[in-house]
């Protein structure tokens, strides 16, 4: 037991004490004559004055400081607020999950998760080891309250107590966001959970080395799965035990935030125990609309099906830096300037659902299956034209206006949503019938008055097609690819004429 921590087991609130226990208390605390405190207790209390309050006075009379000690609100979870200075709390502890922070110069042993009563749940921190475990339940006496997150935090520390109830706490299980014990899927794990289970396969594993605070240090990464999906994983002990197509229970993972999708991350206080029984995988990705997940900041592992509406620039033929892997710029590395490239095969094409737009990039082999042909192939094509271009235009007339299926990982940063594909289908409906049909809809009154717009007012014709791309997404991408390009022919026309 730590020093300072003052543990009752089987205690309740003081309250139910007598005064005999309450000057026991007291006198033990400031080092005084028992005697003498009980009887200034007494005093006090037959005046009518509350017990906290006589005590409190009695510890001011003997020097203590007066906070020291004061007994705080007893409260129900979902009534902590912030400005609450601390309170006191009987709960379920429902995860602990340790962790190492440098204190002062020193390495302490944390311990954060989640407490929840009947009317909800509170995040806390433990700056010491109160011995309470996931299960447990407790009174937890003058915890401070910090604001996390724009939530209070429950903040335990030398002058909180904490007490084992002997009567489990009911807590409402089906508003929990995992098990009493920390038991989650891998689908509704988010960003910033600690003292998480997981029963999982390991999906791919490789091992890296990565130059840490301390110089160069071994990591597995790689891929888990279980019932409800997938996520990416970084086992920072690359413990030898792991392999893919084993399963296993990682007890106390936390989980950040990598290219905004949840990452399971397991700590030296992580254990790893095989597990006898096998998994039924999900294999399937997410099937989520584009604007949705943009809006989400990223999902591992989802599958969109939206309309090319464009082929990027620096698609086809590309160099890549020998150092970073960096796509080159004229021949330099943003990084490492003048270097010699290696060549590579990749699209960059941005795919529409009407919901919203995102970059598919496609790499090597998805590139060459679009392009139906090898990078030697395309290689050889691009020297006998003098030109790579004619790789990039080869692929931009085989997808742009036709939709797929794309399976990849969604992230999003200040540049835009990309979305890393691993597959990229066809759809097996025709859009070119498709815009077709709707080629077919528009009367010739429709088409001269962007003529017309157009011809008057030609100054502002990126500004005029930005406005009918929008407009006609909003009401479906694959119009808004067909009206792109039929206003693009329009203007090409114009500037002939001019
Ligand atoms: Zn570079």
């Amino acid at each position: 037991m730590p020093a300072g921590t003052l543990f009752i087991p089987g205690g309740s609130t003081y309250t139910s004490m007598d005064v005999d226990d309450h000057a026991e208390e007291l006198a033990s605390t400031l080092g005084v004559d028992k005697a003498e405190v009980k009887s200034d207790l007494e005093n006090l209390v037959e005046y009518s004055v509350p017990v906290d309050e006589a005590k409190q006075s009695i510890r001011r009379k003997y020097g203590s400081d007066a906070d020291d000690g004061a007994m705080p609100s007893t409260k129900d979870v979902d009534a902590v607020e912030v400005s609450d200075g601390n309170v006191t709390v009987t709960v379920r502890v429902i995860t602990v999950g340790c962790r190492t922070i440098q204190y002062q110069g020193d390495e302490q042993v944390i311990r954060e998760g989640i407490l929840a009563d009947e009317t909800g749940t509170i995040s806390y921190t433990a700056w010491q080891d109160f011995g309470f475990e996931p299960g447990d339940s407790v009174t937890i006496g003058n915890a401070g309250v910090r604001e996390w997150d724009g939530q209070p935090e429950l903040n335990i520390g030398q002058s909180s107590t904490v007490a084992v109830e002997t009567d489990s706490v009911s807590v409402a299980e089906h508003d929990l966001p995992c098990s009493i014990g920390g038991h989650t899927s891998l689908l509704e794990l988010r960003p910033g959970n600690r003292g998480r289970v997981v029963d999982v396969e390991v999906v791919e594993i490789e091992e890296r080395v990565i130059n840490g605070r301390d110089g160069q240090t071994t990591i597995h990464s790689g891929v888990i799965a279980d019932e409800s999906g997938r996520l990416p994983f970084t086992d920072w002990e690359a413990r030898s035990t792991l392999s893919s197509g084993e399963t296993f229970r990682f007890d106390d993972v936390y989980i950040r935030e990598f290219r905004g999708a949840p990452q399971v991350n397991l700590s030296t206080f992580t254990t790893v125990e095989p597990l006898s029984k096998s998994i039924a995988i999900n294999k399937d990705a997410q099937r989520v609309a584009i604007g949705e997940a943009v809006d989400s900041g990223g999902v591992f592992d989802v599958e969109v099906t939206g309309t090319v509406l464009e082929v990027r620039e620096g698609s086809g033929l590309i160099e890549r830096c020998p150092e970073c892997n960096r796509a080159l710029q004229g021949g330099q590395c943003r990084e490492h300037g003048t270097v010699e490239g290696e060549d590579d095969m990749r699209v960059k094409a941005i795919v529409d659902d009407g919901t919203g737009a995102v970059t598919a990039i496609l790499d090597r082999e998805l590139t060459e299956s679009v392009y139906g042909g090898s990078m030697d192939e395309a290689m050889t094509v691009a020297r006998d034209a003098m030109d790579k271009s004619v790789i990039a235009e080869e692929i931009r007339s085989r997808i742009v206006g036709r939709e797929y299926r794309i399976r990849g990982n969604l992230s999003v940063d200040e540049y835009g949503a990309n979305l890393e594909a691993t597959e990229f289908d066809r759809t097996d409906d025709d859009p070119a019938t498709r815009a077709q049909s709707v080629l077919e809809e528009v009367t010739s009154w429709v088409l001269l008055r962007i003529v017309v717009k157009l011809h008057i007012d030609s100054s502002q014709l990126n500004l005029r097609m930005r406005h009918y791309h929008t407009q006609q997404v909003t009401m479906n991408g694959r119009q808004s690819m067909w009206w792109h390009q039929l206003v693009g022919e329009l203007i090409d026309c114009l500037l002939l004429g001019h």
